[in-house]
């Protein structure tokens, strides 16, 4: 298999560091390829505008989308973003790794989102999206670390659960754009943990890093199975 992990923490020694480096090295010693973009490490910009290209559709007239459908037609991506498009394309597992901030992704990895993934058919648009998408037949998963502790995220915990904080990442990134998306893997509170117990959680990764083409997969409806506003249809309403 062709693992990716985007990895975003600016700590090297992190636990999220750690995770990164117990994934490579389960993957690698299982005989798997395995690529990392280390976005603090590369320096990774994380705003969009004009530099994420080196064609130009509107000079006066910015709108992101437009210009991704022109660049995806024209090989007009600027190389820092054509390179991670490539990355996507070649690998058949995604995963990004990142600690929570805010109740979603850390900026230069949503950063990196907003850049990479492009419309125009490039990385969704033209009818290409969830099961119908780029990336169908491709696996993500999301691996994180955590603050609190498991009971503030469960399903009526103070925070809200983990599933409801995360869909916007599982959902409406990466099954939009096609990816089967395997159940997160989460470390809570790794602060807080004895060193012994650390070392259970990344033995736990290691495990879940090693099945990963069998790992269990979100459950989310198909394009199908909704009516003609897109709403769920009502045999699938009652499964
Ligand atoms: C801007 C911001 C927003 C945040 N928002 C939220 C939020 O919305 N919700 C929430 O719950 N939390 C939030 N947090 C907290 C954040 O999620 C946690 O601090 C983070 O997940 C902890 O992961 P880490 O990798 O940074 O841990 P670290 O503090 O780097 O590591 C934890 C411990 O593991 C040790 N360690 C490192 N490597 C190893 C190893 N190989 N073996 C054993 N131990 C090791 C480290 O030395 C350290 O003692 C936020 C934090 C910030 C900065």
């Amino acid at each position: 298999m062709r693992i990716f992990i985007v990895h975003a923490h600016p700590e090297e020694q992190s636990f999220n560091g750690a995770m990164t480096r117990t994934a490579q090295a389960a993957l690698a010693a299982a005989g798997h390829e395995v690529v990392i973009s280390d976005l603090y490490r590369m320096g990774f910009n994380p705003v969009s505008g004009r530099h994420n290209f080196i064609t130009v559709h509107n000079r006066d007239y910015f709108r992101q989308q437009a210009e991704e459908s022109f660049a995806a037609l024209n090989d007009g991506f600027a190389p820092e973003i054509q390179a991670e498009q490539d990355k996507l394309f070649w690998c058949d597992v995604l995963i990004l790794q990142f600690p929570l901030w805010w109740f979603g992704l850390p900026a230069i990895l949503k950063g990196w989102v907003d850049r990479v993934f492009a419309a125009g058919g490039r990385i969704y648009g033209g009818g290409k999206w969830y099961d119908q998408g780029v990336f169908a037949g491709k696996r993500a998963m999301c691996s994180l670390t955590i603050g609190g502790a498991p009971p503030i995220y469960s399903e009526h915990g103070l925070n809200g659960s983990i599933a409801s904080i995360l869909y916007p990442i599982n959902h409406g990134m990466l099954y939009f754009t096609g990816f089967d998306v395997v159940e997160p893997f989460l470390v809570h509170a790794p602060v807080r943990l004895s060193v012994e117990q650390r070392a259970v959680e990344l033995a736990r990764y290691r495990e879940r890093i090693t099945g990963l083409s069998t790992a269990p997969i979100i459950a989310y409806p198909k394009l199908a199975e909704h009516d003609e506003h897109y709403v769920l249809n009502a045999s699938a309403k009652r499964r």
